[in-house]
């Protein structure tokens, strides 16, 4: 089995070994048979968050193929490898508030907690009110609490320690409501005519954020080549206050009255900026690249695409490009977003 088969970058080698699981039962064997074996381990879903690599990967992928929404009030217990976009829309439908801003993000409901997904003011660490893992470590299962999944900005513990928990289910807890929840964004709160804190038809809401996706190329879509990508690349760095200061320095310097970077102060954890903002600064434009390999998408700057004939090793070198490229520019180190199989992230700005 190719891997490139099973990502939405359509890139990736072959994997050594490849199976689908599609009961929880499956899964929890299909691991321990694989830890058993010494052999290296990928857990696979989507594979919209992945760039794997060229060679490959040397040991088994377990693809979570497992279904199951459970039903009680306005709380859900929904299996791992259900697809999440269509139980957003369910879950609009059913009248029931609080990931409405989520519409539109490919992949599985057990990846979401992987790295708390988020968009137009949304995180789905609001609604996660348990998170059922098996534990590799021990080959145990638990229903972890939000406070020990560590859920940060497009983080969690599952990330930060790849490879140690298999997501089996996650227990959601929404708000009964034809409404949804306050609009924190302000370009979706533009789009639906209402001020930053409203409420909205929470069908309204959906539509509008896939609308304003799809003008992003942030909808899967087989015709449009700008789809053919991990979503955003980068996350959006969150500087300490003197580092953010140093990057206003840098940027006025630079660019003179145009130079001032966003700003969305993140209490005491710091100041997060934009990514888009400093990669269009430091000069890469929508479309860069190689136009039938690898090359920023031509609708949003934070995505790489695969224009047909690329290669992992290419996108990781355009990568690599624009992200030293912002450091030198800016002294900021960018972190890719999505997950590396086979290979590692590394740049001049630093290791990730
Ligand atoms: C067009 C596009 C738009 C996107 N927009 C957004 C966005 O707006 N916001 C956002 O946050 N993300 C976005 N993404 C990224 C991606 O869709 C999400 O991260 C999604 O949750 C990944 O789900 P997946 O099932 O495809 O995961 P995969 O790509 O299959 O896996 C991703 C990682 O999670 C691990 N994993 C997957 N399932 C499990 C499991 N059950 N247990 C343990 N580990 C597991 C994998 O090992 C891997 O490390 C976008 C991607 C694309 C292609």
């Amino acid at each position: 089995m190719r891997l490139s088969d099973l990502t939405t970058l359509r890139l990736g080698g072959p994997a050594a070994r490849y199976l689908e699981a599609d009961t929880e039962e499956a899964v929890v064997e299909a691991v321990a048979a694989s830890d058993r074996a010494g052999e290296p381990l990928l857990v696979l879903a989507g594979g919209s968050n992945v760039v794997v690599a060229d060679e490959g990967f040397p040991g088994a992928v377990v693809r979570i193929a497992t279904r199951g929404v459970a039903h009680e009030g306005a709380t859900l217990e929904v299996a791992a490898g259900e697809p999440w976009d269509p139980l957003v829309a369910d879950c609009v439908a059913r009248g029931l508030a609080g990931v409405e801003c989520l519409a539109g993000i490919p992949g599985s409901v057990g990846a979401t907690p992987i790295q708390n997904v988020g968009a137009y003011g949304q995180e789905v660490a609001e609604t996660i009110r348990a998170v059922r893992v098996l534990d590799r470590a021990d080959g145990t299962i638990h229903a972890l609490e939000p406070a020990d999944c560590g859920f940060t900005y497009r983080s969690s513990a599952f990330k930060r320690e790849p490879g140690r928990w298999v997501v089996l289910a996650v227990r959601f807890a929404l708000e009964a409501s034809e409404r949804s929840a306050p609009i924190r964004y302000p370009e979706l709160a533009r789009a639906l005519g209402v001020e930053v804190g409203a409420r909205a038809p929470s069908a309204d809401v959906r539509a509008a954020v896939l609308a304003l996706r799809r003008g992003k190329g942030m909808v899967l879509d087989p015709d449009d080549a700008d789809t053919v990508s991990a979503g955003s690349f980068f996350t959006n760095p969150v500087l300490d206050a003197d580092a953010f200061a140093a990057l206003q320095a840098r940027a006025a310097q630079r660019l003179g009255p145009d130079g001032r970077p966003p700003a969305w102060p993140q209490g005491d954890r710091g100041v997060k900026t934009s990514a888009a903002w400093l990669i269009e600064r430091a000069g890469f434009r929508r479309g860069y690249g190689n136009p039938d390999g690898i090359a920023i998408s031509a609708k949003h700057t934070l995505a790489l695409t695969n224009r047909g004939a690329g290669t992992t090793a290419e996108l990781v070198a355009l990568a690599r490009e624009i992200a030293d490229g912002v450091h030198e520019a800016f002294g900021v180190a960018l972190v890719p977003e999505p997950v590396f199989v086979g290979h590692a992230w590394a740049s001049d700005a630093g290791v990730a």
